[in-house]
């Protein structure tokens, strides 16, 4: 098995990532940057967006865990008090895997240019610097709203827990196919009028936006932001690719919930 390892980049990190590679290679298992089957992320789970972001080309053939040096995460959620028990495991291949459902955006330019497609692990958000966005919001081919705000959020199920969750929106178990919208500020009056609620949608089921003003939008895809003007529309739907987890042993996502956002038993 071949196996590469991605570091926050602070010491503490660093120094688990030594670790980890030195133990690995003892049990002969090949560190491997170019196609590894399992790649491990230490730091938090920013760097496991990171670590997706630089295998996402290759979900199908590699597999990722995180092991947090910070405080717990929902992609890293492995101590560093753990390691040992961790490299055993690891060591033992193979390795169950636990399959989440991603985000797939797809930009349109005006004048039929070509199209940019992504794969978020978290959300995507519409912004602009430009005042507000204004587009009309299509579901599934009919439209649904015209929608004036800050921008809007779309997530994962288990990107509800990031961004999503501070914009109000629900927690979605991953096991769910679906993707979740949430308004940011939406201005609503007697001339614009939105949803107001965070809205979830089945698998099958595609969310079009199409800009009704000429501005430059930010688009984020995870921790990433990406500059387009001239766009004619962005489309959002579950893709088709999932993410695989390495799974040694159970951590239910509820009990991820809690200990993050209620109360650790375990501090
Ligand atoms: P960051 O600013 O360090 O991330 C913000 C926080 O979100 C960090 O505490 C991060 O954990 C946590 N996080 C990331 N994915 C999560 C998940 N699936 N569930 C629960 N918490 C999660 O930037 P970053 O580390 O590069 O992460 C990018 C993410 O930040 C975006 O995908 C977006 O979800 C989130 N974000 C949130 C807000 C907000 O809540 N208002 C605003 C902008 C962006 P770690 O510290 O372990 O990395
Ligand atoms: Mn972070």
């Amino acid at each position: 098995m071949k196996f590469a390892i991605l570091s926050k980049g602070d010491d503490k990190s660093n120094n688990l990532c030594a670790k980890i590679k030195s133990y690995l290679t003892e049990f002969e298992l090949e560190y491997n940057e170019e196609v590894p089957d399992l790649v491990i992320s230490v730091g938090g789970d920013g760097t496991l967006l990171e670590a997706f972001h630089q295998y996402v080309h290759r979900l199908d053939q590699t597999a990722f865990i995180g092991i947090h040096t910070g405080h717990l995460g929902f992609y890293a959620d492995w101590m560093p008090s753990e390691l040992e028990k961790l490299i055993i495991e690891i060591a033992k291949t193979p390795f169950q895997v636990v399959e989440y459902p991603l985000l797939e955006v797809i930009i349109r330019p005006k004048n039929g240019g070509e199209e940019s497609r992504y794969l978020a692990l978290n959300e995507c958000t519409i912004k602009t610097s430009e005042g507000s966005v204004v587009f009309d919001v299509e579901i599934k081919g009919d439209h649904f709203e015209t929608f004036r705000g800050d921008g809007l959020c779309i997530s994962t199920p288990s990107g509800s827990t990031a961004y999503n969750k501070a914009l109000g929106g629900a927690i979605l178990h991953p096991s769910l196919e679906a993707i979740q919208i949430a308004e940011m500020a939406s201005i609503n009056n007697r001339v614009f009028r939105t949803i107001g609620s965070p809205l979830i949608l089945p698998g099958h089921h595609t969310c079009l936006l199409k800009p009704l003003h000429d501005k430059s939008f930010m688009i984020t895809v995870d921790h990433i932001t990406h500059t387009y003007k001239d766009v004619k529309s962005i489309q959002f739907r579950v893709g088709k690719e999932k993410v695989r987890f390495a799974r040694f042993r159970p951590f239910p996502f509820w009990k991820r919930v809690r200990d993050s956002f209620v109360a650790d038993d375990r501090e």
